[in-house]
């Protein structure tokens, strides 16, 4: 192909022959990544003039997944392993992931076969109608106990509540990413990696595409409610200030009825005489301002933690091995 004609070629990409990358960060997958790997490959002979590549990146699986991963990419030239040094978490397994990716559109999407890999081609006919976003909304989550779909639930709200960035709710990672915003993603240096709001916030022309969630094919979720629970916060506090607002009004409030406490305290002691009362009183008082404060405090402090955080200026995941990619290390 003559110059001319490969920068034509990179221009129309999206209806011509284009790359595409499937990130899947896997974390203690062994149970499924050979099943995953199969329909993720079957899936994909829907997409017509594409070149797909399949990353995994093994978030520093303690099980066989990694070794396995290394089988597939050796029987498959097409497919590529990132393996970090050891568990960083979803959000930066995937980050590692779209680092590595070099495609045209980059497709994230979870190992477990709870995303089913037969979205992508709508996905991607989205994509070539012109669409830079294209992510998966949930219709209906199965094999998700009611605890889950209900906190999930009650988090989205809070998140469309209070967040700058309007996250849908609903909607998970599993999504199409163009170029552009991958590049966009991969320019952002925070540690906060909450990527569905980095996402929103990266703005371009984004669409839906709507899909059931299914039941994990095998293993078992690597979010019990403790890391959701601080998932969750991760994403309330780095697209809001909201909280630390509702902290100026607890002190408000707090300040008012320290007023009517001081009027009341003046009261007795001008006009009354001989009696100690209000010790019930000072009681409610010192300790309720005690727990706005503390409650305060903590607020405050989940900030400075994060802004701890973002200082270091860490890489955000170290990469021990690279298998398939074609300068090697
Ligand atoms: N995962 C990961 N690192 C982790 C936890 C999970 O890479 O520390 C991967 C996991 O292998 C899966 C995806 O992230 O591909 C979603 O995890 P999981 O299915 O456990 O989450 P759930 O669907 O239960 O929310
Ligand atoms: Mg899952």
């Amino acid at each position: 192909m003559t110059v001319r004609a490969s920068i034509a070629a990179a221009v129309t990409s999206r209806t011509q022959a284009c790359a595409l990358d499937i990130v899947v960060p896997c974390y203690n997958e062994e149970a499924v990544i050979e099943q995953t790997h199969r329909r993720l490959r079957g899936a994909m002979r829907a997409i017509p003039d594409a070149r797909v590549t399949i990353i995994y990146v093994d978030d520093g699986s303690s099980d066989a997944t990694l070794p396995r991963l290394r089988a597939l990419a050796a029987g498959d030239a097409d497919t590529r392993v990132v393996a970090l040094s050891r568990n960083f978490g979803h959000q930066y397994a995937l980050t590692a992931g779209l680092d590595a990716a070099g495609g045209d559109a980059v497709v994230v999407i979870d190992a477990d076969l709870q995303d089913p890999p037969e979205v992508i081609p709508q996905m991607v006919a989205r994509w070539r109608d012109g669409a830079d976003v294209v992510y998966g909304l949930r219709t209906s989550r199965q094999g998700e106990t009611a605890f889950k779909r209900g906190t999930a639930h009650l988090f989205y709200r809070l998140l469309q509540r209070f967040g700058n960035a309007k996250i849908p709710a609903d909607v998970g990672d599993f999504r199409l990413l163009d170029r552009r915003v991958v590049e966009t993603l991969n320019d952002m240096p925070e540690r906060d990696r909450f990527l569905r709001g980095l996402v929103v916030w990266a703005g371009f022309r984004q669409e839906a595409v709507t899909y059931e969630r299914q039941p994990r094919v095998a293993g078992e979720t690597k979010f019990p409610f403790r890391r959701m629970f601080s998932f969750a916060l991760d994403g309330i506090f780095s697209f809001s200030t909201v909280p630390l607002r509702l902290v100026s009004y607890l002190g408000l409030v707090a300040s008012l009825l320290a007023l009517v406490g001081i009027i009341y305290a003046f009261y007795i002691k001008l006009f009354t005489v001989g009696v100690v009362p209000g010790w019930a009183a000072q009681w409610i008082g010192t300790l309720f301002l005690g727990g706005v404060q503390l409650l305060s405090l903590g607020v405050i402090g989940e900030y400075v933690g994060r802004i701890y955080g973002e200082v270091k200026r860490r890489p955000l995941y170290v990469v021990k091995e690279r298998v398939g990619f074609d300068s090697g290390a």
